[in-house]
């Protein structure tokens, strides 16, 4: 069933390389995009400084002002008694007029001022009220900082180590290339981004996509030594191609993915015991997926779901769960649901659905799936083939929805690094569901994908951009008309 797969030892190398750098360059991108964070966090700071000083500037504004019609007030009164003092002294009616006159004008002034004070008290109580505001502001924007300036820490002190822990994996892969050829690959990887291999995939350069001439194919199928290298003829990638392999029976689980895994490169390639390790740890999904599209990398702002099915008995009960984190890591979607009897496999591509359907609908447009399937990703990334009718009809649901998204990329976890999701699949199992009830893939009840009923299904469906967005899986034939029967039921 299993071909052996012509990949020679310097392309698993350079595959190994290939995966190790685009990581890095992930975690790279992370690190370098915190010092912007640092300065929006000291930016928010220095905007309460600055509206505190204002306020503060304002409210000394005012009590000056207040002073000098005080003083103002008494001035004019002190006149207003020296006019009446001399009133008495006054000899003739026109310089008592003139003197009465001055009173009077001397009074209006009074008046003036002090309404003049009265507005700048109201005021006063204004500018302390802003001060003291201000001053609650800064306090809730610094303590908001501190934590921010903690996380960004974290953050780096992570990215950090993964970068360590990466250097030194990449010193492993480099071990076995040969200089020239890391020469070679340095200069691709220079040119296109970080991408120096492409797999050829349906007769395509997986990376450029432009036609790979038969007799090449045939060529590097024949290949099997090391010092061979096959590039495309309008990128310049190095090719390399992966014999499609058939693994897709239901109940195929990880271990015997595993074994199978290792059977290919360890036993029939006759590759020495250290590349099993490799055998272990594939190629980065990312890098197949890249492509000059998006030549700088996988845009800011990647959601990433973790996904898992579990299944007692496989078949027997089954569950699956999705964990989704926004781009800053913040959990934004933990859903477990329970189905009815189900293999392992079918509990898989449940939880891959639930993730899509839910990005689907929330304007996710770029998503990075976690998932401890091999069988799963694989088949997603179009490496094994989808034969089980089962699966048949959600894989090709799957990859319509996954078309949705300006990026996309699938990537397999060891299952120690899946723990959430399998902990709340199993969780699913044992207690029933939780999560959001809209926009996520609802229970399936009973086996049988397609059931005559005499009850027409009913389903949940979203309106979203004039498509109708089904909560659940809907297993039907491709251009199958179906009658809308339409009640809203908006639940927010
Ligand atoms: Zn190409």
């Amino acid at each position: 069933m299993l071909e052996c797969r012509p990949v020679t030892k310097v392309l698993q190398n350079l595959l190994d390389l290939q995966s190790v750098d685009v990581r890095l360059h992930e975690v790279r991108a992370r690190l370098a995009a915190l010092p912007k964070k640092i300065a929006e966090v000291d930016a928010r700071v220095a905007t309460g400084k600055s509206a505190l000083e204002q306020s503060k500037a304002a409210q000394l504004t005012t009590i000056k002002e207040r002073k000098r019609y005080e003083l103002d007030v008494e001035q004019w009164k002190e006149r207003v008694r020296k006019y009446r003092d001399q009133t008495s002294q006054v000899k003739t009616n026109e310089a008592y007029k003139a003197l009465q006159h001055e009173v009077e004008m001397a009074e209006a002034e009074i008046a003036k001022a002090e309404d003049r004070l009265l507005e700048q008290m109201v005021n006063a109580e204004e500018y302390d009220r802003r001060v003291k505001a201000s001053e609650k502001d800064l306090k809730e924007v610094e303590e908001a900082a501190r934590g921010q300036r903690a996380k960004i820490d974290a953050e780096k002190a992570a990215a950090e180590k993964d970068i360590a822990a990466l250097e030194a994996e990449r010193a492993r892969a480099i071990a076995g290339i040969p200089e020239n050829l890391l020469d070679h690959y340095d200069r691709i990887v220079r040119k296109h981004n970080g991408i120096a291999l492409a797999e050829v995939r349906n007769e395509k350069c997986g990376a450029c996509g432009m036609i790979v001439r038969p007799h090449v194919i045939q060529e590097m199928r024949r290949a099997k030594g090391d010092d061979e290298l096959f590039h495309c003829e309008t990128c310049t990638r190095i090719l390399y191609y992966i014999e499609p392999s058939e693994s897709g029976a239901p109940g195929s689980g990880p271990a015997q993915q595993a074994s199978a895994s290792a059977a290919v490169h360890g036993e029939c390639c006759g590759l020495p015991p250290d590349m099993n390790r490799a055998a272990k740890t594939p190629p980065h999904a990312s890098a197949r997926l890249f492509s000059d599209s998006s030549p700088a990398g996988p845009p800011s702002g990647v959601h990433v779901a973790n996904i898992d099915g579990a299944s007692r008995g496989n078949p027997g009960p089954a569950a699956y769960a999705v964990v989704m984190r926004d781009p800053d890591g913040k959990i934004i979607l933990e859903l477990g649901k329970k189905l009815g009897r189900d293999t392992n496999n079918v509990a898989e591509y449940y939880a891959l659905l639930a993730a899509l359907d839910y990005a689907a609908t929330h304007d996710i447009r770029a998503l990075r799936i976690r998932s401890d399937s091999e069988l799963l990703v694989r088949q997603m990334q179009g490496r094994y083939k989808v034969k089980s009718p089962d699966l048949k009809p959600l894989y090709e649901r799957a990859s319509k929805l996954t078309r949705q998204f300006e990026y996309f990329v699938i990537e397999h976890v060891r299952r120690e690094s899946n723990r959430e999701a399998d902990a709340l699949a199993n969780l699913a199992l044992d207690s029933g569901a939780f999560g959001p009830p809209a926009s996520t893939a609802a229970p399936r009840t009973e086996a049988p994908a397609v059931r005559p009923s005499s009850h027409p299904p009913r389903i949940r469906a979203r309106f979203v951009k004039g498509v109708f967005v089904p909560a659940s899986p809907v297993e039907l034939p491709e251009d199958t008309e179906v009658l809308l029967d339409i009640r809203n039921i908006q639940n927010k």
